[in-house]
């Protein structure tokens, strides 16, 4: 049995004014071949979790190419259809295969194509036919296509937020494709998306209300003639008409029960998404917070301007609140700004230098601030995640410096990332346990390593594209009516099912 492997992914914020190109996916590292294997082997990532299946089975994993890049805006018409050509043509030399596995994110948007997933799945259905089979893998950040659905044998998604299942789920991906190759398994789908399109901060799956959702998930799981329930919080900002949450149910050639399970799971969330709504604090709030510290760190998170949701990275407005406080013993990761890493290298180590911190990019994110401070670390930014999520992935931040501004340490960067992972601030230096005060941009996924050492975390919203306040962006292409910016949709299933729904 031989089958490829491949993980093309990207979520795309289309209120960003960075357009993703090659060299954004380049910098994230294209892996290719034998070195894909080599790169992510040991990485909790959608293609160790194929090796996993590769292993377990023994078929003969053909790995073709791995990248992303870190979520930016539109994906250009250029760097789409060069790794996309890359692929198939990978796919058509590699001969005779039997199936294709592929770890996609279900957010992409490129510049000809809304839907960049359906476009991929599609394509590659257009080359190999229908007795190929393809399963994918989905972030839970998906905004899942009727064409996704249509294009796939069968769709699975990560069941957690943070993402630290990516291994267990392609693992599961590839059990199943080998049963769908042996014609042991029918996959029938049903995609239900309710008219609904919560942000992400309160999303985790280890509390209300995804916890609820996910569980029950799962227990539908359980049954026999369940293939896989997926649920999809989806991602507003990418604003194609797929925004939102999405349930997929499939069942083992049942379209009618994977169509009632789909709805009945679907209303469920449904019902909860009030619950959705809400969990940042006022910056009054985490003013409190900072006086009421007791033994630390309060970990500070700005959803404005997060990364990975497509935010520029240069927002300065947290370093701006923790000087108007007075904070010490504090670190913030990160703000990107090549321009002022520049400096601070020609500088050198121990140097007093004046900055014009953060602001660049575009004006959606603040002004830049006016700081002098002393360079305390210089660094080529490279460091592997300890995990748990992406656990083994290595990160490129681009040459990086921490400077040190009235005792606030503040990593400045030449790339965009979003911390996740305690690594970030021990690279350089610094012990995250052993600061009174962390600061970091981000939504979700830095619970996975910052919530266990945190004595208290808040988030909070400076200016920018990547937060809860759905009312800053001026969405164009989702569909009408949605909740929470049309807080009158309705959502009822017809009368009849089967009648077109489960097609
Ligand atoms: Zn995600």
């Amino acid at each position: 049995m031989r089958i490829v492997a491949a993980e093309l992914s990207h979520e795309t914020n289309r209120f960003s004014v960075v357009p993703t190109d090659l060299t954004a996916f380049e910098r994230s590292g294209i892996h290719r071949g034998d070195d894909m294997i080599a790169a992510l082997r040991e990485t909790a990532t959608p293609i160790a979790g194929f090796l996993d299946a590769a292993e377990k089975h023994d078929f003969e994993l053909i790995p073709l190419l791995a990248v992303w890049a870190t979520p930016s805006g539109m994906v250009t018409q250029e760097a789409l259809e060069t790794l996309l050509t890359e692929l198939l043509r990978g796919i058509a030399d590699a001969g005779s295969v039997d199936g294709i596995l592929l770890g996609l994110h279900g957010a992409m948007v490129a510049e000809h194509h809304s839907d960049a997933d359906g476009y991929i799945l599609r394509s590659i259905r257009e080359q190999v036919g229908t007795g190929v089979p393809i399963v994918a893998t989905l972030d839970l950040h998906a905004n899942i296509s009727q064409e996704m659905v249509d294009d796939a044998n069968l769709l699975i998604g990560f069941d957690t937020y943070p993402h630290v299942d990516q291994r267990e789920r392609a693992l599961e991906a590839g059990d199943a494709i080998v049963q769908i190759i042996k014609s042991e398994l029918e996959p029938t789908p049903a995609l239900v998306k309710p008219p609904m399109m919560p942000t992400s901060q309160n999303m985790a799956t280890a509390v209300e209300p995804m916890r609820s959702i996910i569980e029950r998930a799962i227990r539908i799981e359980d049954a026999p003639e369940v293939i896989n329930v997926t649920v999809a919080g989806g991602f507003p900002p990418a604003d194609v008409e797929e925004c939102g949450f999405s349930v997929i149910v499939t069942t083992d050639n049942d379209p009618g029960l994977a169509a009632t399970l789909a709805w009945d799971l679907a209303n469920f969330a449904w019902k909860k998404r009030d619950e959705f709504l809400g969990g940042v604090s006022s910056w009054d709030e985490a003013a409190a917070a900072l006086r009421a510290i007791e033994s630390g760190p309060l970990v500070l998170v700005d959803i404005g301007d997060n990364p990975w949701t497509g935010g520029p990275g240069d927002s300065a407005e947290l370093l701006r609140f923790l000087l108007e406080q007075q904070a010490s013993s504090a670190a913030i990761a990160l703000i990107k700004d090549p321009e002022s890493v520049k400096r601070c290298i020609e500088a050198g180590p121990g140097a007093t230098v004046e900055l014009s911190l953060g602001g660049k990019i575009d004006r959606l994110h603040g002004d830049a601030l006016e700081v002098s401070g002393y360079v305390q670390t210089i660094s080529d930014g490279r460091y592997v995640n300890a995990g748990p999520m992406h656990a083994g992935v290595g990160v490129n931040l681009g040459p990086s410096v921490v400077v040190n501004v009235q005792g606030i340490q503040v990593l400045v960067t030449e790339h965009a990332e979003t911390p996740i992972d305690l690594n970030i601030f021990r690279r350089h230096g610094i012990e995250p346990t052993a600061l009174q005060v962390i600061g970091l941009k981000g939504k979700g996924h830095f619970r996975a390593s910052f919530e266990p050492i945190a004595e208290r975390v808040l988030l909070v919203e400076g200016p920018g594209i990547t937060g809860a306040e759905l009312s800053r962006l001026s969405f164009e292409h989702v569909r009408r009516p949605i909740w929470p910016l049309d807080l009158d949709a309705e959502f009822e299933r017809p009368d009849d099912p089967l009648d077109g729904d489960s097609a």
